[in-house]
């Protein structure tokens, strides 16, 4: 992102200050819904095809140039119990413990079509960007994570171990895709279990493999006809999923098809009301901005260099 581009943000992030300095409130619930734009594109995941082999898991490491966790394992062994600071897709294990029901599950951004992450952040700092795709951008992140408080899939995680820490989460590799390239947990799969497409042509071959075998898939709680998580919940995501057990199992949250930012709209209002006059908040927020790129730029040895984001 260009000089320019920051100085127009940031004046944004001024006017914005300031029209709330006034006192004016917008509500909670007055916004507009976002729809996918026509080429959104995204993934469709199917725990029918998944075996568990994690080479997705070292694949989005190897694109995302991000270390191998090896902490649960002494150091020997790449084994991330969950989504960290340093891992953007884990898969995990499902089973239940009365039966002999089990399934993997690969965890990772959503990419909302809607996304709460996006409301809340009042800097910026996380876009939607082209193609519909959920990009965050250091550069402009304060560090206040209220992104990880509004998020109903608990997806960003920060790096605590940092001296100037970041928010962490997939950006469906939108640095390959520029280069003409598919996501690196999709160009690897060896049983094309996640797959990279257009939302639209994955939410058909979704419904085409409900249609083909409907018994095979499950909906949300056991009982529930089977459905294609994503096409609707919390306004939709543009990464999908179907499952052969019942999506809650997994962890998945029955949402309804209202987005879900209202709730970081709702976080924004209790902060304006109820702590500091919105200038001084943004005052602050400012200045931890240019801290985190003081010591961004005193650790990696560049000048405040954005790192995520399309541009
Ligand atoms: S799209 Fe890229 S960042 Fe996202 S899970 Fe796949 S490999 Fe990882
Ligand atoms: S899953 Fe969470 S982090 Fe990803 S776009 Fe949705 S709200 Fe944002
Ligand atoms: S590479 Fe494919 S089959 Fe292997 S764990 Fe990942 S999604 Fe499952």
């Amino acid at each position: 992102m260009s000089a320019v581009d920051r100085r127009t943000v940031l004046k944004g992030v001024a006017a914005t200050g300031a029209v709330a300095a006034t006192g004016i409130s917008l509500p909670a619930h007055g916004r507009v819904a976002k729809v996918a734009p026509p080429d959104a594109v995204g993934l469709l995941y199917d725990t029918t095809l998944c075996i568990g082999c994690k080479t997705c898991v070292v694949a989005c490491r190897e694109a995302n140039d991000k270390k191998p966790d090896t902490r649960l394992s002494g150091g020997l062994w790449d084994m991330p119990s969950d989504l960290n600071g340093q891992t953007k897709n884990v898969i995990k294990l499902y089973k239940d413990p009365d039966s002999p029901e089990r399934s993997y599950f690969k965890a990772q951004c959503l990419h909302c079509v809607d996304p709460a992450c996006v409301g809340a952040c009042m800097i910026g700092a996380l876009q939607k960007r082209e193609f519909g795709i959920v990009t965050y951008d250091s550069f402009f992140c304060s560090g206040c994570r209220y992104c990880q408080m509004v998020c109903p899939f608990e997806i960003p995680k920060f790096e605590w171990e940092k001296l100037a820490p970041k928010i962490v989460k997939c950006e469906l590799c939108n640095h390959r895709l520029r280069e003409g390239r598919q996501p690196g947990c999709t160009e690897v799969c060896p049983r094309h279990a996640v797959v990279y497409g257009k939302r639209t042509d994955l939410l058909a071959e979704a419904k085409r493999r409900i249609a083909e075998s409907p018994k095979k898939y499950k909906g949300q709680k056991k009982g529930d006809p089977p459905k294609v998580y994503g096409e609707t919940e919390g306004g939709g995501t543009q990464c999908l999923y179907l499952s052969h057990v019942p999506f809650e199992k997994l962890g998945l949250p029955d949402l309804s098809a209202d987005p879900v930012p209202h709730v970081a709209q709702t976080v924004q209002h209790g902060i304006y009301q109820g702590f500091v006059a919105p200038v001084a908040l943004y005052a602050v927020l400012g200045a931890v901005v240019f801290r985190n790129r003081k010591k961004q730029a005193a650790t990696s040895g560049e000048p405040g260099n954005p790192t995520g984001g399309a541009e």
